[in-house]
């Protein structure tokens, strides 16, 4: 019920002024965004790695209309690729990408500059040894996005994609994209949609999910389940088994201080575990929708405004 009240404050500039004076190193903020720096992303990627997880670590920013902030995220990019790769953790986390962060939404050539933008980050990560996933946005983006996912794939194969099953077209984009060597993250969907292109009902959601997951599990690509909901997980170890599929030959995602107990209750049980760690300073947006997600968090959130003043 608060989900859309939640969704709509993360649009809110005044409430947005407030929440991001807080300190990033306190209360609920810290639970969910390690940090806002380089250096803190790099140390948590470490953590988790050192614990047996992998990592894909989100420059956080999105839908950016100026220039210069999107070069900005491009920068931050590969300076994160390049701290990887000196730390060599290289192999165990890659980077997930919104191309509305680097650039699309401008005005004019917004997708030519993100589809280069996006390049020249997959170029850094392949150089340090890793992979670039695309995030997904809301609705209006998602053909964009596949579009300019097909034109990267032509050199970077590897890239990964992310589709959202509460969207009634997600089922076909799944048989689309389930070929050999694709890299699919397969995800709820964060964002307010409407009736008219998703599911509004969970438990239609839901039903989608594990049609969408039969369809990537049966196929030839490399799921990635990124969900933490007990049943769905239950589900892809079914799904694996039926499909025989090894262990490592698909993966788990979680995002980054949520559910960790059972991120490494999976890794101890041998299989690949994925965890998606956001950093940088525009953690509000991200925020909001981790809120929206589960209002349980709320009570907590909004003791920790009330103290700050
Ligand atoms: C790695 C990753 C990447 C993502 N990338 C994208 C993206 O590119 N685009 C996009 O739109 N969305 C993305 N999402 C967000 C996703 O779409 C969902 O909004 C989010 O994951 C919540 O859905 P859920 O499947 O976890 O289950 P929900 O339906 O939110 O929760 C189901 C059940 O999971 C358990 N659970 C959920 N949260 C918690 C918690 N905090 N503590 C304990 N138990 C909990 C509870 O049992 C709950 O009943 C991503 C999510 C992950 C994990």
């Amino acid at each position: 019920m608060l989900r859309r009240p939640l969704l709509l404050l993360s649009r809110s500039e005044k409430i947005k002024d407030l929440v991001s004076s807080m300190p990033v190193s306190g209360g609920i903020v810290h639970r969910f965004v390690p940090g806002e720096t380089t250096d803190t992303a790099v140390n948590a990627t470490r953590e988790l790695i050192d614990s047996g997880l992998h990592v894909s670590l989100d420059f956080l920013g999105e839908d950016t209309l100026d220039r210069e902030q999107a070069d900005q995220t491009v920068e931050a990019y590969l300076e994160i690729l390049d701290a990887l790769a000196e730390q060599g953790v290289a192999r165990n986390a890659e980077v997930s990408v919104k191309l509305s962060a680097i650039g699309r939404a401008l005005p004019g050539e917004g997708e030519k500059i993100a589809l280069e933008n996006a390049r020249t980050i997959c170029h850094a990560a392949r150089n340090a040894g890793t992979t670039v996933t695309l995030d997904m946005e809301d609705h209006t983006t998602t053909d964009s996005t596949l579009g300019i996912l097909r034109e990267l794939r032509k050199d970077f194969p590897e890239t990964g994609a992310v589709l959202q099953a509460y969207l009634f077209r997600t089922e076909d984009d799944c048989r689309s994209l389930a070929h050999e060597g694709s890299r699919v993250r397969l995800c709820k969907g964060a964002y307010k949609e409407p009736e008219s292109v998703a599911f509004q009902d969970k438990r239609e959601v839901d039903k989608s999910y594990v049609r969408c997951l039969k369809v990537l599990m049966a196929g030839e690509g490399y799921p990635m389940i990124a969900s933490h909901d007990p049943r769905m997980i239950d589900i892809a170890g079914a799904l694996a088994t039926r499909y025989n599929r090894t262990q490592g030959s698909y993966e788990y995602q979680m995002l980054y201080g949520i559910r960790p107990d059972e991120q490494r209750r999976l890794a101890e049980a041998g299989e690949k575990v994925r965890v998606y760690i956001p950093y940088g300073v525009e953690w509000y947006g991200y925020l909001m929708r981790r809120l929206a997600e589960r209002p349980s968090n709320l009570t907590f959130f909004l003791r920790s405004l009330i103290s700050k003043k």
